[in-house]
This record gives C-alpha cells, structure tokens and sequence, in this order.
C-alpha cells in the first residue's frame, strides 16, 4: 500500500471512530450538544478535503470525468465539467449592425503596454494621441487600430449576450495585461509577443453566438459544419477576426514584415484556440509535466496559459465582480437551455434555469478548474521570471529599474538579444513601476488565492442556502403542485429584501437562499448601480486592479460599484426575462 492511502486512511479513521462513538452516545442519550456540533463538523471537513482530492486526482490523472464514482460531486456538476473541460462530448441572422455604447475593447487597448507608453506624449491626432515616432516605432496605423477595434465591438455585440459580449473581451484583455506586468513575464517576452497576447485577448470571443460549442455540433450550425466539430466557436472567431483584417482600412497588422505577420499569426491562432475549455485538463498536465522539465518553458504555451487564465479570472476578482459574471454567464446558459427546450433538445448541463444548482456549480468550477490553473499560472510565472529576476540583480540591468534608469526604455545588451524585436524608445518610457525590481511573485500568489478563497466560501454559504431551497421546494411540489411561478418569484424578492440589507444600507449580492441573474443587457448605463457594496481592503491588491487601470468610465472598470438595490436587481432581471420571452 503506498504511504499517501496510508495516510489518508489514517486520517479517515479518526472522524469514522469519532462518529461511531456518537452515535453510541445518541443511543444512550447522552449527548452534548456542542462536542455533537464539533465531531459533525470535523467530519464534514474531513470528507470535504478527501472529496476535493479524490476529485481533483481523478481529473488529473484522466482527461475524461465519466470515471468518477464519487457521490459527492452533485451528479449535474460532474456532468458539466465533464462536457465542457474535457473532449467527452455533452448533450447537448444577422441583427441590423449597430454601434454599441461603449467602446470598451478600445478602451482596453488604449490601455495595453505600447499604446500606455504612446499616451506619455501627445500629438495632435483626432481622437487619439499619439507621438508621430510612437506609430513609427509600433507599426500599428491609428486610424486601422480605431476602425478595427469599433468592428470588434459590433461583432461582440452582434447576439446581445449577457456574458460573452464586448465587455468580457475588456475584461480578458486588461487581465491579460495586467498579468503581464505583475508577474514580470512582459520582460521574458518580445514585443511582437507581447502583441499577440494583446491581440488573441481581444479576439478571442470575437462574433460568440451565446451558444456552447456542443450546441453548435447538436444543432449542427454552419460554423459547426465549417470547422468539422473542432474547437467551433474558438476557430470562428479568430477566423473572423482576421477576416477583419484583409479590409485596407482595419488592417492593424499591414506594417509588419512578412515573418513578424506569420509568427504573430501563429501565437494567436495557438492561443485562442487553447481557450477551448474541452482541452483544459489536457493543457494542464501538458504544462505541469514541462515545468517539471530542466528545459526551458515554451512561450506559446505559457502565453497559452496566461490568456486562459484571464479567461476565467473573475474568481479571482472581488466578490461583487465575480458574482455579477457568474451570473450573466448563467443567464446565458439559461437562454441557451431556453433553446434547448424549444428544439426539443435534451438542456444542457447548468442551461435548466428551473434547476440549476449555480452556488454548487461554482463551487466546483473554483475546485477543480480555477485554482489548479491558478496555481499552475503562478508555478510557470515562477519558473520563467525568478531566473530573469536573478540575471538583472547581477548584471544591475535597466529592467530591474536601477535608479536613475527606466525599465522599458534603454535596454542591457542581454535583454536587447533577449528581446530581438525591442527598440530603445529613448527617455519616453519610463515605468520604472512596472520594473522587474517590482514583481512580487509570491504576493501575487497569496493575494489571488486568498481571494478565490474567500469567493469560494461565499458559495459555500449560498449553496447550503440553495440545499435547504431545494429540499423546502420539493415539499412544497408534494404539498401542492399549484404553486405558481409568480408567487416563486414574490418569495424571492422579499427573501432577498429582507437579507440582503448591508450596513450601509445598500444591497449586496444575496446571501439568502435564491441567487439573483443580473441583467448585462444594460448595465453600462445603469447609474443607480454606482453604490459600494461592501468595503474591501483597498491595500488587497486583486485582479479586480486590473480594471481599475484603465480609465473607462465601465462600473466594470473601478471600485466595486456592481451592487445594486434589491429592486433593481429584481427590475434588472424582470428586464432579462422579458428580453427573453421577446
Ligand atoms: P470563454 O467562453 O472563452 O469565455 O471561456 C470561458 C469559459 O469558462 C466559459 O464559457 C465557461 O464554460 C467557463 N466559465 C467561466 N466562468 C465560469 C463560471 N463562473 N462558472 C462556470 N463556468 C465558467
Ligand atoms: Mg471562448
Ligand atoms: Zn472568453
């Protein structure tokens, strides 16, 4: 038997015996309550770590869930990570173009590395501004990057989704930039790669359909026929984006030689194709095995792993952030399972909006998707940053943000041949900020996972919430079977009137037992939601800051502004679900 089964038993042996030992004790009725209250919990948390291990054991060692036997997994949980994050397969126009309100992916651009440095100098462009030795040195024409970036937001705008629109391509792209700079790995990558992360961040939902890529194969769409089942949606849209491109006046790659056009081509099509969630587990242990190597890591696949990560940051972000994703990720789902049940079709996992166990869902999806990618996001920054950390203490290289000396601008011979595509940008960019001096590996870590932590036990708090409104609506179904929806619904907005009261008077996100869908049809616009829920440690330093780098006036972009008063909420969602009765 090995040492780790050795242990385990051991460790499972002791709450067993405790819990026998109560039970004799119940028997005899002699019984304190809170020695009861005690044993229960310790083996509550017993069976939890063990439920988490075995778990995430049998998603490591297999890239398909359909093995788990484990009772512990909700049954509807284990069906959705295993049609989703693995390849198993699960069950599963054109609206009058219009200018959406907001140009966040311009936004998020503006905000990226280059065009940060292009905003230290000011020129006289219309609309933007820009440097003339700025846009010589960058390559990228103004006037495209404008026409491209507003045809990216009509396309995320094309299916008014509640989660994939234009707002998540913002999300994902700051993220993505705001990895690149804390972690230090922007100084490991050249610029042309660090475009390209930019770029594929941008892209990489461009035209969703609000429509899982198992929809598209069930309902066998055109995309679906088009690219033969594989990576449907994730192929789509970095076709499409391209697309864009071969238009003169979106072209925003038309300065680059033919080798720097090809190399940036591929690293995109390699990492939005990676955001395909079914080849998660896959990337997962293809990484962890390379970080076990000597070698060195391979840049497409850490670059693979950074957009990925951003992907699915917002439980890494603050509660109130998280939980308004979650909850337009759900009411899109939720559409989706309304299609399902139009077509005939079985729902999808998490798509039954009468059914779905979100709180459950969530707490699974932070187990065994979020934190091990966390986890492996930090090892990999790790690997690759340390060393270049050393090198520079030694060599004092300008990267390490020597005083006295800018960390982008002048560059060490090592860094220069480090980075063959880096040009001296003179005395215009100096960050010494963003310095290798500055990274904080370890403080990244334990910042992200206290947070994704903390998200978790909110979960955990709504989901027994959601057990007990389960099992009171079952016999309320035995009880009488004419309980409307209408009197559901009136429950619900008094239960979350009456809980959900925070001290200062506003509303947070429940924690009673029925979990609020929050419209994104409209909340660019909502000023009512600009009250602070709750108030957050303005020294724990999240991925939330991310957003709060660019100067958007988004609620997504600040402070956590996302919670609403309960009747807002409720009129936010009278709103979605009239939107999806039209
Ligand atoms: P993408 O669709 O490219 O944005 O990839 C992200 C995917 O991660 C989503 O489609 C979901 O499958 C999954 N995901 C992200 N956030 C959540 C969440 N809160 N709960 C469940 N799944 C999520
Ligand atoms: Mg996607
Ligand atoms: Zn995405």
């Amino acid at each position: 038997m090995d040492d780790c089964v050795t242990i385990k038993k051991k460790h499972l042996q002791r709450p067993i015996f405790r819990l026998r030992c109560l039970v004799k004790q119940l028997e005899k009725g002699d019984i304190n309550v809170v020695d009861l209250k005690k044993n229960i919990e310790y083996a509550a948390s017993v069976l939890e770590a063990v439920y988490i291990d075995e778990t995430r054991k049998l998603l490591d060692t297999e890239d398909e869930l359909s093995d788990i036997q484990s009772d512990s997994v909700p049954l509807e949980v284990r069906d959705w990570l295993a049609s989703t994050f693995t390849r198993e397969m699960g069950i599963v126009k054109r609206r009058p173009e219009e200018k959406p309100k907001f140009r966040s992916i311009v936004h998020a651009v503006q905000a990226g590395i280059f065009v940060e440095r292009m905003y230290r100098k000011t020129s006289s462009m219309v609309g933007l501004a820009y440097p003339a030795e700025v846009i010589v040195t960058f390559k990228i024409p103004v006037p495209n990057l404008i026409s491209f970036a507003e045809a990216l937001e009509v396309g995320y705008s094309k299916y008014k989704n509640p989660y994939h629109n234009l707002i998540h391509a913002a999300d994902v792209t700051q993220t993505v930039h705001y990895i690149m700079i804390h972690t230090g790995i922007m100084h490991w990558l050249t610029e042309l790669e660090i475009l390209a992360m930019i770029f594929a961040a941008a892209v990489h939902d461009y035209e969703h359909t609000g429509t899982t890529n198992n929809f598209h194969i069930q309902t066998r769409s055109d995309v679906a026929i088009l690219y033969n089942d594989r990576s449907v949606l994730e192929n789509h849209h970095v076709s499409a984006a391209y697309r864009l491109m071969q238009e003169e006046e979106m072209n925003i790659l038309a300065n680059l030689n033919k080798d720097d056009w090809r190399e940036l081509r591929s690293l995109v099509i390699e990492m939005v194709l990676s955001t395909d969630m079914s080849g998660h587990f896959q990337q997962i242990k293809t990484m962890r095995h390379t970080l076990q190597q000597a070698q060195g890591v391979d840049k497409a696949k850490a670059m693979s792993l950074i957009l990925h990560a951003a992907d699915i940051s917002h439980p890494a972000k603050s509660w109130e952030l998280h939980y308004r994703w979650t909850m337009a990720l759900m009411e899109e789902f939720f559409r989706q399972g309304d299609k399902e049940a139009a077509l005939g079709l079985q729902f999808s996992p998490l798509c039954d909006r009468k059914s779905t166990l979100v709180a459950q869902s969530q707490i699974g999806f932070i187990d065994f998707i979020v934190e091990p990618t966390f986890s492996l996001l930090t090892d990999s920054m790790e690997k690759i940053v340390m060393p270049l950390i050393e090198e520079a203490t030694k060599s004092e290289s300008p990267a390490f943000g020597t005083p006295g000396q800018n960390s982008l601008g002048g560059v060490s011979n090592a860094e220069a041949q480090r980075r063959p595509g880096f040009k001296s940008t003179g005395d215009g960019g100096a960050h010494a900020e963003n310095s290798l001096a500055t990274v904080d590996l370890r403080g990244f870590r334990d910042n992200l996972m206290k947070i994704i932590q903390a998200n978790k036990e909110r979960w955990k708090e709504l989901a027994a919430e959601e057990e007990l409104g389960k099992n009171v609506g079952e016999q309320e179904k035995d009880q009488s079977r004419n309980s409307t929806d209408a009197q559901l619904q009136e429950e619900t907005t008094r239960t979350q009137n009456e809980s959900s009261q925070g001290s200062d008077g506003t509303t947070c996100p429940p924690r009673s037992i029925v979990l609020q869908v929050v419209s994104f049809d409209t909340p660019l616009s909502d000023e009512s939601s600009s009250e602070k829920c709750t108030i957050s440690d303005p020294n724990q330093k999240d991925l939330s800051d991310a957003q709060q780098e660019t100067q958007s006036t988004d609620p997504l972009n600040g402070e956590p502004k996302h919670c609403k008063k309960s009747e807002d909420i409720v009129k936010a969602t009278e709103q979605t679900e009239a939107l999806v009765q039209n």
